[in-house]
């Protein structure tokens, strides 16, 4: 075993990055700006504004800004749990008999088990900042309204969470950790809205959906004053949060002398994978260095595989803006995997833009072969991965067995995203052998992009 890389690579606390990276600066071709569905014209600064905070709308559209200075409080709150570690997995490589080098940036490091936190607390401080009363959103699984009603807690700020019905009813106790920092979460759709009374008139026993929460937390944020809608993922702005996760990596990986040769992420709405690939895709665009970047998606909802490259709306309700990106619809609604997280239908316009241009490679996954390979990793490595991070271990393990095949000595990283104590429900599914892998059909996909908006 080699004894110059530690176990685990710790930053000092003045060494995490002061800044945030954007990657559209280094961009030859931006990606396509969000448009407005009424006018059909791309968003204004002005038209966001009633939607979301003013700094975050700037930062939604500056394509132009390379590095946007980390505010001091959110420095101070990335203290908290950050640096967090890069690990060298030794014992994965030694159980796989791999010559390949792997290392993980691990985000499972706070209590809300992921990266979201690293935007949550961004998104809270620019609220409060604006002199806002608090903040809406939805949650599916429930990561995302974890991580932003810790973070509304720390700025003091009301934090009104839509938890798709079926989940708040599953997942008591992610309900019950947002009560815990002051949440008040309720179940979608309720009766607290004028879509979600319609919706419910309509279908009484419907358990919800991603859509419909997100109707309802963009219909509450308009109507109350002082008080404004946050989303997770997907959007500019959380990509550019997240890329303290990338930042972070290559400092690390640059103290030792590392340079990855691959880099993989799994990939929801985007916002993990373009935080850990933003610096290295940058070099990449630069023309200083190259890596491959691999973007690991579910069978089951692969937007990147077997999407479309094209504007298509962010929500269900189709309230929300056009956004041009790898989709399969926003119809579409994936079968019930475990991987919550990863079940959006569309993608990051950034990452669209950067896989259309040949700068990234995708890969689909079965979710029964991603079980495997988090049992896998957790029994060597440790850390019960999250369902959705565990995409991204089954890439990094199936690379580095080609390496044992080839006898190449390749450098790996990947996004270790969260933890999965909450997942035990899916991890129970497969450990009693009933879990399998629902793939939609070429004309269940079809008959979603038949559906897309028409565009002059
Ligand atoms: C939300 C989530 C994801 C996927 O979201 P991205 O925006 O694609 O990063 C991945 N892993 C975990 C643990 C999550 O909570």
């Amino acid at each position: 075993m080699e004894n110059k890389i530690p176990y685990k690579i710790y930053l000092n606390e003045d060494e995490i990055p002061t800044q945030w990276y954007n990657v559209r600066a280094d961009m030859a071709t931006k990606p396509a700006p969000l448009l407005n569905p009424a006018t059909g014209l791309p968003l204004t600064q002005q038209e966001l504004e009633p939607i979301f905070c003013s700094e975050l709308c700037k930062q939604e559209l500056d394509n132009d800004t390379k590095w946007f200075d980390i505010p001091e409080e959110i420095q101070d709150f990335y203290k908290l749990y950050r640096p967090s570690p890069l690990v060298r997995a030794y014992f994965l490589e030694k159980a796989l008999g791999t010559p390949a080098k792997i290392y993980y940036k691990f985000e499972g490091n706070n209590t809300s088990g992921s990266h979201k936190l690293n935007s949550a607390i961004a998104q809270a401080y620019y609220a409060k900042k604006q002199g806002l009363k608090g903040v809406t959103t939805e949650t599916g699984a429930g990561q995302w309204g974890t991580a932003l009603s810790m973070a509304c807690s720390f700025f003091g700020l009301d934090c009104q969470v839509y938890m798709v019905k079926c989940s708040y009813e599953q997942k008591p106790f992610r309900r019950e950790v947002m009560r815990t920092y002051g949440a008040q979460v309720t179940p979608s759709p309720s009766l607290t809205t004028n879509v979600g009374r319609k919706i419910l008139a309509e279908h009484p026993d419907t358990t919800g959906s991603l859509g419909c929460a997100i109707s309802e937390a963009v219909e509450a944020a308009v109507s109350q004053e002082g008080y404004r809608y946050v989303l997770g993922s997907v959007l500019n702005q959380v990509l550019l949060h997240q890329t303290i996760i990338g930042l972070e990596a290559k400092a690390a990986m640059d103290k030792y002398g590392i340079k990855p040769d691959i880099v993989i992420g799994c990939a929801g709405g985007g916002s993990n994978l373009g935080g850990l690939v933003s610096p290295f895709i940058g070099e990449k665009l630069r023309g200083e260095n190259d890596y491959r970047v691999i973007a690991v998606e579910p069978a089951s909802c692969p937007s990147f595989t077997r999407g479309k490259f094209a504007y298509d709306f962010c929500d269900t309700g189709m309230i929300c803006p056009l956004a041009k990106m790898y989709t399969l619809g926003s119809q579409f609604i994936p079968s019930a995997n475990h991987a919550g997280g990863l079940r959006f239908h569309g993608m990051s316009t950034i990452l669209s833009q950067l896989y259309h241009d040949g700068l990234m490679e995708a890969r689909a996954v079965e979710q029964t072969e991603v079980f495997e390979a988090a049992t896998q990793f957790a029994r060597v490595e440790g850390v019960l991965p999250a369902p959705e991070s565990s995409h991204a271990i089954r890439v990094a393990i199936d690379e580095a067995l080609k390496c044992k095949e080839t006898g190449e000595e390749k450098t790996i990283l990947f996004g270790l995203t969260g933890t999965g104590y909450f997942d035990l429900y899916a991890y129970e599914k497969f450990n009693t052998g009933k879990m399998s892998d629902v793939i939609p059909s070429d004309s269940v996909l079809e008959e979603s992009f038949a559906k897309l908006p028409k565009m002059k």
